[in-house]
């Protein structure tokens, strides 16, 4: 968490006052959580009702699809179509398949190119006769390999079509500016059709559990939670005021300094990966080294021959936080979803460990983590060629 966002929260615990109420305490909870709703909102763009604050990215990426779909049917009963990309976070695909096991969604899963992005020429074909589509959902950038999404053709292509638009900018938002995201996605363009898109504290340096689906209104969408009405309706429930005054300050710091915190820790990062590869035989690097292709914290790397539970367990053991591929809430480890979908082999995929670096990673401990990798490696090795 950024130092001025636990400051913020540690001066605002004992705060009272329900946002809903009309006593002073509860009016000037109100008047902070729509001031904080404006910063976000002037941040994106938008126009302040356009910002549903929810608990993280997970129930925006809900929202925002199971909200458009159940209104696009409702709309039009052969709107059921959901074109989603192929490797996007459980978040998006899990939510798609639910509707299409329980409420008729017809899922078009799009091809991914060999640079591990969305295929655009199978956006093309999916969006070539698109008057069944309910909503085309797409990552901004991917939680494994961190590899960017082309959003400005892929925001252009929907928009051309007619067709409404979800971004996952949940891990981009952390690198990109939410104006420098909005503008990709064409959030508030004149003649934009419906566009959407959801971010979440935890990536920005605000606490785990607030976020936001941002650009699209409140009444376009049908909502998840019923209760009180709050969020415009979209999202019931007494509004955590400091958690979301906490994500308006995480966004405004995080913004200042995204382009500086991109170059800085893209060297960074790639200094760490070129010295694990240099110093690890059989190390192949997967996330990309930049040039605007890939976001600069991720360094996805497989290791020949070496389980990544197997090399997870030792980095933890060195002090290393890292995660696989992917790991499921279980922790149990899986093969890479997004590099078996950009065609590496399932051996490669099973051997890939995601190291992440984020706006407070610092030179020392990169040069600690770089220098303790390759002993580990070999270790996990060792053991495999001569098991206890
Ligand atoms: N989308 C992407 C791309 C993510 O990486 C994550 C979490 O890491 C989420 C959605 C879910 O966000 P949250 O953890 O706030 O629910």
């Amino acid at each position: 968490m950024r130092p001025s966002v636990a400051a913020l929260l540690a001066r605002g615990a004992g705060d009272l006052g329900n946002a809903a109420s009309s006593h002073s305490a509860g009016r000037a909870a109100r008047r902070r959580l729509e001031d904080n709703r404006d910063a976000v909102a002037s941040a994106a763009g938008v126009g302040r009702t356009a910002v549903v604050f929810t608990s993280g990215g997970t129930e925006a990426n809900n929202l925002a699809i199971k909200g458009s779909f159940w209104r696009a049917r409702m709309a039009g009963p052969s709107r059921r179509r959901l074109v989603i990309g192929g490797t996007e976070h459980p978040s998006v695909t899990r939510t798609a398949t639910w509707l299409a096991r329980r409420h008729e969604a017809e899922l078009d899963l799009l091809a991914v190119d060999p640079a591990g992005r969305p295929d655009l020429t199978d956006l093309d074909r999916a969006l070539a006769t698109a008057d069944d589509v309910a909503l085309v959902s797409i990552m901004a950038a991917n939680n494994e390999t961190g590899v960017i999404s082309p959003v400005a053709e892929i925001a252009d292509r929907c928009r051309t079509a007619g067709v409404a638009l979800h971004i996952d900018a949940v891990q981009a938002a952390a690198w990109f500016s939410l104006a420098e995201v909005a503008s990709m996605a064409g959030l508030g363009d004149a003649g934009a059709t419906q566009v959407s898109v959801s971010i979440s504290g935890h990536k920005l340096g605000a606490p785990v559990g607030v976020g936001a689906l941002i650009g699209i209104e409140p009444e376009a969408i049908e909502p998840l939670i019923h209760g009180g009405g709050q969020e415009g309706g979209a999202r019931s429930g007494t509004s955590p005021v400091l958690l979301i005054e906490a994500l308006a300050q995480a966004v405004s710091e995080s913004d200042a300094s995204a382009s500086e915190r991109r170059r800085h820790v893209a060297a960074l990062r790639n200094q760490f990966v070129d010295a694990v590869c240099g110093a690890v035989p059989g190390a192949t690097r997967h996330s990309p080294r930049g040039g605007g292709l890939g976001l600069p914290g991720h360094a996805l790397i497989s290791f020949d021959d070496v389980p990544a539970d197997a090399l997870l367990m030792m980095l933890d053991r060195g002090g290393i936080a890292a995660s696989a591929g992917s790991a499921c809430a279980a922790g149990l480890v899986r093969a890479s979803p997004a590099l078996l979908a950009a065609g590496v082999s399932p051996a490669r995929a099973r051997s890939a460990i995601r190291f992440t670096l984020g706006w407070s990673t610092t030179e020392d401990e990169i040069e600690t983590a770089a220098s303790a990798v390759p002993g580990l490696v070999a270790a996990v090795r060792s053991e495999r060629r001569h098991p206890a």
